[in-house]
């Protein structure tokens, strides 16, 4: 009885073409035969996590065989003192990743509109598709900053369940003011909620941020894997209505969050200091890029995050740019859709990350140019 025998999935699964929506540096090690990476393409952290949640984290391991916490109340509590507001406004998740899964599923039925811009983060599409709604796409303004205006007039057109948002954005790095998603925010039909990602939150001013707004049309969400740390540990957070809160809490993995990633965050949370050092070494680490882009002569995206676009020209150049460093060693990735295909995205590593990442490119932009 070993026979193939083929089921189906449902029928808005199956139209899914096959695909792996993030090839991950173990696979290409594994494909390429590399012992080792450079590690510069997922925007993880070079500095790792604060050394108290290393120790709290450490310190909790024995208890592994506990479940965490379906409340993820002490992290909660803490998060809600942070951010001005009540514990009722937050829902904690294993990563935005999860947030967006819960908002697509919550908010957008099947066949409903949910509204993105070509060739920004890519896991809110593959929610979208999994969930049976329909995407659609406006595109990054010329300058790869987000189109308020196209994000406003298309969804004045569809109607959308959802528009998804990342402010700093990723890949471009751009930072929107504040008073471009406010605009955007009410600009949008009753019938939008926003799914504002703020990944890279940590790294910009708050004041430079979208106000702290509480209300129904908006989840707005944060995460520990960029600046914190954390990105293996599967963590992250919406501020949200009690109302939006308490629907995710119908749907979501109750014990989906995992046990030493709360005793992690919530040590993180009472370590600012390493947080504020993440922040300036990740600022020295853009520099240095500027640099280097403009000592090759290349033209390159000011960022707000802990990556660096540089623009090697044409999509090509750039596919063939990350290729090559793959083949020496080097993990990077670039933009999917234009205007952005030309650019490479490099994310900020250790200082001397950053000297052996400069000396690869260097050398390889010499044989191509
Ligand atoms: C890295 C990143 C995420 C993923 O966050 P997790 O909390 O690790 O799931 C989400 N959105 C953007 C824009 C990101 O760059």
């Amino acid at each position: 009885m070993t026979q193939n025998v083929e089921f189906l999935a449902a029928p808005h699964i199956e139209a899914i073409p096959p695909m792996t929506p993030f090839i991950g540096p173990e696979q290409l090690m594994r494909e390429g035969g590399h012992a080792s990476l450079l590690r510069l393409g997922a925007n993880e952290s070079a500095f790792g996590p604060s050394p108290r949640a290393v120790e709290a984290m450490s310190a909790e391991l024995p208890h592994i065989s506990w479940y965490g916490d379906p409340e993820s109340y002490d992290l909660r509590a803490a998060l809600a003192l942070r951010h001005g507001c009540a514990i009722e406004n937050i829902s904690v998740g294993s990563g935005i990743d999860d947030l967006m899964g819960l908002a697509v599923r919550a908010f957008a039925a099947p066949g409903a509109v949910a509204l993105t811009t070509r060739g920004t983060y890519p896991t809110f599409n593959y929610h979208v598709m999994g969930f049976g709604a329909q995407l659609a796409t406006v595109d990054y303004r010329a300058d790869g900053f987000l189109d308020v205006d196209a994000l406003i007039a298309a969804a004045t057109k569809l109607r959308p369940s959802i528009v998804y948002a990342a402010n700093p954005d990723n890949p471009s790095g751009t930072l929107l003011p504040a008073a471009e998603m406010v605009r955007l925010f009410e600009a949008l039909p009753d019938e939008s909620l926003l799914f504002l990602d703020e990944a890279y939150a940590d790294f910009v001013d708050e004041s430079s941020l979208f106000p702290a707004l509480i209300h129904g049309r908006l989840l707005r969400v944060r995460t520990f894997s960029k600046a914190y740390g954390m990105a293996g540990a599967r963590i992250g957070y919406a501020i949200a209505t009690p109302r939006n809160v308490t629907t995710f809490q119908k749907i979501r993995l109750h014990y989906g969050v995992n046990r030493n990633a709360q005793i992690g965050a919530l040590a993180s949370l009472a370590d600012p200091e390493f947080a504020q050092h993440v922040v300036s070494e990740t600022g020295r680490g853009r520099e240095d890029y500027y640099r280097l882009a403009g000592s090759l002569g290349r033209p390159y995206l000011e960022s707000c995050a802990n990556f660096v676009c540089i623009d090697f020209g044409s999509k090509e150049t750039a596919t063939q740019i990350m290729n090559a460093l793959l083949a020496r060693g080097v993990f990077v990735r670039k933009p999917s859709a234009p205007p952005l295909d030309r650019f490479v995205r490099v994310s900020v590593g250790t200082p001397a990350e950053r000297d052996e990442f400069a000396a690869r490119l260097r050398v390889l932009w010499r044989e191509i140019a």
